[in-house]
């Protein structure tokens, strides 16, 4: 039985709230290797079709597959960084089916002895409401497996009676890591959490682009609702297709909307495969979910256990770069920065290499960090730029900031400098010299600046004089306005103060 949008959200929206989801996430990591996982041809994304293709990756008769070195000390790394036992002897198996883009008719995979298993990854997740409060969990990995990938499948023309269908086999045998959780997620919020958190690991260890366009890291989910308050799963069923994390936090919505009205208007749910269609905002069901046994699994004949034996492992442990979470510590600890400026400051390598750049040259790490996260993140905002291609380079920031420090720029005019140096690719220095932008500290200079304020408005000072207290602020503005924003604003109170006696 299948409802409707509509009559799925009338039903949601009243009984939502007395069901809870279970939700599991199985995400494929393409490694960044140069060549294939069982053969020398290349893995560039993008080359003519079938031109990175031999008979290995062809699946032609007699050809043998030799494991990529480089493949498991990837996947080793990606386990030691979440947390996984690696298995000191991994087994490569076939998994039997047919489709037209796999030409040897099974895939390469692991099945009952995967290379690891029992990792744990611990997740921020945003709680809602005001402020940028996040809650801790733990989500439990169940296994990282490596595998081959198939071909793609490329249809085009209408009618469907003429319509071709292409086969590209360069990806064939582009290695692949399917990293599977624990069905420990209890919301879409949860499962865009997990997944941010594993892209951002898998960033900083530097084993995948997670390109999600280019199809090089990929997510599925197992989603089931049970009554809130009961521990037995209900019947799940697996959502696949979600290239994005806006369409995975839409389709898990979808799906445990669909199922709730499905429970409830007295349907049953089907364990099947679903796909999320992206235009219609729906998942449809895809086929009817495949069992293990339907694969015929069987250990791989032409290839040897992989073996890591534990000098190799620690060899890859001593190699780890730091990874987010320690990063995060160490920035609370080193700088003195707050929970969240350390969160946000960490949340990619190319900002945390930033900030620690800029830091190191700056008169004051807090500082930089307010500058990165209000300044410098809001203007790439709105370019659309990447951190990496920012026009204005970390010592140059702390240029800036210095000249900010030192007096010879208030923190108003840094802003409007920064602005300049964003839109021009120009130093501070450079910027502050052409405009004649230094801040007016002289106290000579002020003084007269001050004294020809007051003597402008007699009788404004006469009526401050009296007890109008309020008009301080009036002759501070005066004197900025004067300036054009150039003076100390500091010494204009100091030296109004004064005047004013
Ligand atoms: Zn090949």
């Amino acid at each position: 039985m299948e409802l409707t949008r509509e009559e799925i959200a009338a039903v949601a929206e009243r009984k939502r709230a007395a069901y809870e989801a279970v939700i599991g996430l199985e995400v494929h990591v393409q490694l960044k290797t140069a060549s294939k996982i069982f053969c020398g041809c290349s893995t560039r994304f993008g080359d003519p079709p079938n031109s990175n293709v031999c008979p290995v990756c062809l699946g032609l008769p007699g050809s043998l597959p030799v494991l990529n070195r480089q493949v498991a000390e990837l996947a080793t790394r990606t386990a030691l960084a979440i947390n996984c036992q690696v298995r000191e002897q991994s087994i490569f198996a076939r998994k039997n089916y047919f489709y037209p883009d796999l030409p040897k008719g099974y895939q390469i995979s692991q099945y009952d002895r995967p290379l690891a298993e029992h990792g744990r990854l611990e997740i921020h997740v945003p709680t809602g409401g005001a402020g940028k409060k996040t809650r801790k969990k733990r989500i439990d990995i169940t296994r990282l497996h490596l595998e081959e990938d198939a071909g793609k499948s490329l249809h085009e023309g209408l009618p469907e009676s003429e319509a071709k269908t292409y086969l590209d086999f360069n990806r064939c045998g582009v290695p692949l890591m399917e990293i599977v959780s624990e069905p420990d997620l209890r919301t879409p919020e949860e499962a865009y959490a997990y997944l941010t958190t594993l892209k951002q690991v898998l960033e900083y260890i530097e084993v995948s682009d997670c390109d999600m366009e280019k199809g090089s890291l990929r997510c599925d989910a197992n989603v089931s609702v049970r009554p809130v308050g009961t521990e037995k799963f209900g019947v799940k069923t697996e959502v696949k297709n979600l290239n994005s994390f806006r369409y995975l936090a839409k389709a898990l919505e979808y799906e445990i909307d669909r199922q709730v009205a499905l429970l409830e208007s007295g349907g049953r749910i089907e364990q099947e495969t679903r796909l999320w269609n992206t235009q219609a905002g729906r998942t449809e069901p895809m086929r009817s979910k495949e069992h293990a046994h339907d694969y015929r699994y069987f250990p791989e004949p032409d290839l040897l256990p992989l073996v890591m034996d534990a000098a190799w492992v620690e060899d890859i442990r001593r190699a780890m770069p730091e990874l987010p979470a320690a990063k995060e510590a160490r920035f609370v600890e080193h700088y003195g920065l707050s929970d969240y400026d350390a969160e946000v400051l960490t949340a990619n390598r190319a900002l945390a290499d930033y900030f620690e750049a800029t830091a190191a040259k700056a008169p004051n790490a807090k500082t930089a960090a307010n500058w990165i996260q209000t300044e410098l993140l809001g203007a790439l905002k709105e370019a659309g730029q990447e951190i990496s291609r920012s026009p204005v380079p970390p010592q140059a920031l702390a240029e800036l900031l210095q000249l900010v420090e030192d007096g010879t720029l208030s923190g108003k005019m840094g802003k409007t400098v920064f602005e300049k140096m964003f839109a021009s690719g120009k130093s501070a220095r450079a910027i502050v010299a052409a405009e004649k932008m230094e801040q007016i500290t002289d106290a000579g200079e002020i003084e007269k600046l001050c004294g020809e304020v007051l003597a402008k408005n007699a009788d404004k000072v006469e009526q401050y004089k009296k007890g109008k207290q309020a008009l301080f602020g009036f002759f501070v503005g005066q004197v900025m306005k004067a300036t054009r924003g150039q003076a100390n604003p500091r010494r204009v109170n100091d030296t109004l103060k004064k005047l004013l006696g």
